[in-house]
């Protein structure tokens, strides 16, 4: 089953199930300074949950274009590493707002799962919040899953809200307890069942997460209650796909298989399992919906989550031979396969390979004598890459802190970060008082405009990069 009909059947089975089918919204969360970037089905739905909108109707279903490359739930360290991390992915889902409950929302998940995708229900598992009896009984006593494949899953680190079943948007906002559903790809595969300390590994993934979504967290940790309790899931696209199509990679679907070879087409690399091809595959689709969004490459917000996006890449690309622009090349590829469903793409393909292109071009023109300054700085085995040379190769050479810091986990050197820090902060002290500060300039890589207060908050709490500018 190709991805697209895995899309078409899951919004037409909620459809009879009396949802409302719903447009995706746009990457780009409308006026919410809380998120950087839609990572779930439940955004464009925030102020419905919290009862501050209400809709025509109290059941939707939609394809969610996602993407999890900065703040709370961020999956960019993840890709190539893991099989099935992706930083955009496509997120299935169905809500009730104040409709349904618990009962329903499982009963309808196993349903679609076991008849319309007949799923072997032996290769099924269920985790559920540990204090969760409700859903605990609703699983085993009425679906009947095996007590043996339902998992109680509750704090984390004695961090009550951090667990893996609390599901949270962001760091304030609708949240509340959830029961995850996982499929077994077998003993082929490393990894060990939910709740496990193997559980990190590739075998048993997780495809389903269903929401009971009710409280709004507050900034001090506080839960209030939802004014109704209501229903919210994801299921991610690639992920479903990859069981059906009877691979165990996100990477091997109909999908990533036409990105995979279109990147082994432009960078002349020959061997189909290359990581690199991977990622270049995955950033190809983050950049370009981010570009028809209207998130251009820039130093500030999500602009520079995009630039970082797209020089991952373009490092990548380099890794495998390439010194020229290659990355736009494959919009095409992308189009003809997401085109379709996401005509947005389709419309602006022109603008969205300039755009690429663009900032393709930028970085050629200094990537390789950063390449050669940082194996330089590596003769002999260093395995601490020195805070000064990062720094460098960020100011001078337009290399992102991550991008350094991604070289340095396949070669197996670690970046000296206070010292980046503090060689970014001696250089801000230089300029201003040398006069070159301007209040009104954006942050460049000559880095004269901007009070820098940590790169690694940068990184981590992509959700706060503008606050973080203060130029
Ligand atoms: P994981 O534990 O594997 O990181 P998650 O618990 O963070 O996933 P949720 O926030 O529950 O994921 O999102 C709902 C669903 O979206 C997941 O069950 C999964 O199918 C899919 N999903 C989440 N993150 C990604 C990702 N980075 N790439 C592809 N699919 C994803
Ligand atoms: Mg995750
Ligand atoms: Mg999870
Ligand atoms: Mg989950």
């Amino acid at each position: 089953m190709k991805a697209a009909e895995i899309r078409e059947k899951f919004l037409s089975f909620f459809e009879s199930k009396g949802h409302t089918r719903v447009r995706a919204s746009s990457l780009v969360p409308g006026n919410d300074p809380t998120l950087l970037f839609v990572n779930s089905g439940m955004v464009q739905f925030k102020d419905v949950f919290l009862g501050t909108d209400k809709r025509a109707y109290t059941r939707a279903t939609t394809a969610q274009k996602s993407l999890r490359a900065g703040g709370k739930h961020n999956d960019l360290e993840n890709v190539g590493y893991t099989a099935r991390h992706h930083t955009f992915f496509e997120m299935l889902g169905n809500f009730s707002f104040g409709d349904y409950f618990k009962r329903d929302a499982l009963k309808f998940a196993w349903e679609l799962l076991t008849e319309v995708y007949k799923l072997p229900k032996d290769k099924l598992w269920a985790t559920v919040y540990a204090e969760d009896d409700e859903a605990y009984d609703i699983w085993h006593k009425e679906i009947g899953l095996p007590a043996d494949r339902i998992v109680r899953i509750g704090d984390n680190k004695g961090k009550r809200y951090a667990s893996d079943n609390f599901w949270q948007m962001a760091d304030t906002g609708p949240c509340g307890p959830c029961s995850e559903i996982f499929y077994d790809h077998g003993p082929e595969v490393a990894g060990g069942p939910p709740g496990s300390p193997e559980a990190d590994g590739d075998r048993y993934i997780e495809i389903w997460n269903n929401v009971f979504m009710q409280f709004d967290m507050q900034p001090d940790g506080s839960l209030i209650p939802l004014p109704k309790p209501c229903v919210d899931t994801g299921m991610g696209l690639e992920r479903l796909a990859a069981v059906l199509q009877h691979v165990h990679s996100n990477y091997e679907i109909d999908l990533f298989q036409a990105l995979i070879k279109a990147a082994a087409r432009e960078t002349g690399c020959a061997d189909l399992e290359n990581n690199s091809l991977k990622v270049i595959a995955d950033h190809i689709r983050a950049t370009a919906f981010l570009v028809a969004d209207g998130v251009i490459p820039s130093n500030e917000g999500r602009g520079y989550v995009q630039r970082r996006i797209v020089r991952r890449a373009i490092r990548h690309g380099y890794k495998l031979g390439c010194r020229k622009p290659f990355f736009h090349k494959l919009v095409p590829d992308l189009v003809a396969q997401m085109g379709e469903a996401y005509p947005e793409i389709a419309e602006q393909q022109q603008r969205i390979m300039d755009t690429l292109a663009a900032e393709e071009a930028r970085f050629f023109e200094t990537l390789e004598h950063g390449m050669s300054i940082l194996d330089g700085a590596l003769a002999g085995g260093v395995k601490t890459l020195d805070g000064e040379v990062a720094f460098k190769l960020h100011d001078t050479y337009g290399f992102p802190l991550d991008l350094t810091a991604d070289v340095g986990r396949e070669r197996g050197f670690t970046v000296d970060e206070a010292g980046f820090n503090a060689a970014m902060a001696r250089q801000q002290e230089a300029s201003r008082a040398a006069g070159k500060f301007k209040m009104d300039r954006a942050l460049d890589y000559s880095g004269a405009a901007t009070t820098f207060h940590g790169y690694d908050k940068l990184v981590i709490e992509g959700a706060k990069i503008t606050a973080l500018y203060v130029g």
